[in-house]
């Protein structure tokens, strides 16, 4: 039992101006396919930033690991005159489909993100106390949040995963790899995102 006295907690705000899970794409911490550490996909090297935080989705990735030199490349499939782009969600990366490096249990599910700003993202969201919406729910990632991970009850338990995460987001060897990111094949069966080259989106 605590003996401190209670004191007046500052509300905490959290604005949402519509940050999409894509933008979190751009750096992604899985699981090494060939030494089971902490590997990192990204954009290939020297590629120009993108103009639309859509276009992540569509260039060519490079998934690496420091720890043993492991080096992989991934491109869009082509479909017709279109590139078949990748499906953010689930607990894999959209790209080479490796679960994801940071994941645990929380509140009987899976937590999951895909780097430390997605950590930093999604606690500023779970521990504030008020929430107002600047811009349409229809894309944005904290709309999109399953009912679990927005619950007042539940933000104990959110506080506490995001934390586990934010520590193995400091990891990267083997034997730091946590007992909940393994293989699921949980990724999202929604349709593919097409980009057709040379036309506006
Ligand atoms: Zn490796």
């Amino acid at each position: 039992m605590s003996s401190e006295p209670a004191r007046p907690e500052p509300v905490r705000r959290h604005h949402d101006h519509g940050m999409w899970l894509v933008q979190f794409t751009a750096r992604i911490l899985v699981v090494c396919p060939r030494c089971g550490g902490r590997a990192v996909v990204v954009p290939l090297p020297g590629l120009a930033a993108p103009k639309y935080f859509s276009a992540l989705l569509f260039l060519p990735r490079r998934l690496s690991c420091a720890g043993c030199g492991a080096v992989a490349d991934w491109t869009a499939d082509e479909r017709g005159a279109g590139l078949v782009g990748a499906a953010p969600g689930g607990t894999e990366d959209p790209f080479f489909r490796r679960p994801l490096w940071l994941q645990t249990r929380c509140a009987g599910r899976t937590l999951w993100a895909y780097d430390a700003d997605h950590v930093e993202a999604l606690a500023a969201y779970v521990g504030a106390r008020l929430r107002e919406r600047h811009a349409s729910p229809t894309m944005s990632m904290f709309s999109r949040l399953p009912a679990w991970m927005k619950s007042a009850d539940r933000r104990d338990d959110m506080l506490a995963g995001l934390e586990t995460l934010r520590a193995l987001s400091l990891h990267s060897r083997p034997a730091d790899r946590s007992d909940a990111a393994h293989e699921r094949g949980d990724h999202p069966r929604h349709h593919d995102s097409i980009l057709f080259r040379g036309g506006a989106y």
